[in-house]
């Protein structure tokens, strides 16, 4: 019998379409990669069942952007977790640096990853696994675009509520994301470009990929609980202390954040951005606050600060 065997095309152009990639430089399994070739088995627990932590720092002007805080979270996740590296501090530092260096980026976006990994025996026991680090640099991205950063964003409040924090460690920088993707399409369905959702007590959390403050009389308040200890989030407070700012963690109702004199949101990916209109309501005039103004000039002027940054080697 003749078999017909289908023709497809070369195992490259079927899993690798560059043009999809972003240009940068990844490192896995010891090599320093192209994007397009940084791949992961199906089998890792990453993968299969989200078993992994992550933290993202940036790098602006060719500087590092407090790497040593998101060092801190990221060691941190992988103890909790029970995982281990066979790299140091000092070793992840060198392989971020490298793949910045070969991606030749002078602002760009800088994950590393901690996967539980998969066992060669596909067992179910996760003590069996073994551990995979990945790291990679790609271009710098934004939650906010240029637009958005002159006019304020609009944040629309989903009811999703966030995995309670007893569930999964907020504090653990982690991919649990199915509440947060839900919270997004329902604002993309109430016509808003990004979204905020609920804690286990109805409270305002945190959104895809971000924290959340407002100002009012001049004070600022982020949520406490159920939230990702941002490192942005970290910074308005440090700022906040050297200008003699108010800044406290406590829980936020929605009517609080709609009656807000300014409210902005903070991530690696953008800094500081400000919001101006919640589903319908416009917060204050509906126009970038001066308190998140001065926060946002801060924030950047501070990537010069050798206190506060460091400098990429691309030698
Ligand atoms: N909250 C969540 C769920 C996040 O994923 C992130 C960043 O990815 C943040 C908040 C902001 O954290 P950071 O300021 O450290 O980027």
């Amino acid at each position: 019998m003749t078999q017909f065997l289908p023709v497809l095309p070369p195992v490259d152009e079927r899993h690798v379409d560059r043009r999809r990639y972003p240009q940068g430089t990844a490192f896995m399994d010891g090599q320093y990669l192209p994007m397009s070739e940084a791949k992961i088995s199906v089998l890792d627990w990453g993968f299969l069942h989200s078993d992994a932590t992550y933290d993202t720092v940036h790098v602006w002007n060719g500087k590092f952007f407090r790497l040593d805080l998101h060092l801190d979270r990221f060691f941190g996740g992988i103890e909790r977790l029970r995982m281990k590296l066979p790299f140091d501090r000092e070793k992840v530092t060198s392989i971020l640096n490298n793949c910045v260096a070969l991606s030749g980026h002078r602002s760009a976006y800088v994950e590393m990853i901690c996967t539980r990994g998969s066992s060669p025996t596909f067992s179910r026991d996760p003590r069996e696994a073994e551990n995979r680090f990945i790291a990679f640099a790609v271009p710098f991205g934004s939650v906010a675009n240029k637009e958005q950063l002159e006019r304020g964003l609009h944040v629309a409040i989903s009811e999703t509520v966030r995995i309670p924090p007893n569930s999964v460690d907020p504090a653990i920088k982690n991919y649990h994301w199915l509440d947060l993707v839900k919270g997004l399409l329902d604002a993309y369905d109430m016509g808003a470009e990004t979204a905020l959702i609920l804690d286990t007590n109805g409270h305002i959390a945190e959104g895809p990929g971000f924290n959340v403050f407002i100002v009012k009389d001049g004070s600022l308040r982020t949520p406490a609980f159920g939230v990702l200890p941002g490192v942005t989030r970290r910074t308005v407070f440090d700022l906040c202390a050297q200008i003699g700012l108010s800044a406290t963690a406590s829980d936020i109702t929605r009517a609080e954040i709609k009656g807000a004199d300014e409210v902005f949101i903070t991530s690696t990916a953008g800094g500081i951005m400000p919001v101006t209109r919640i589903d319908d309501t416009a917060i204050s005039d509906g126009r970038v606050g001066s308190v998140t103004r001065r926060l946002m000039h801060l924030y950047w002027q501070k990537h010069d600060d050798l206190a506060w940054s460091a400098a990429v080697s691309y030698e």
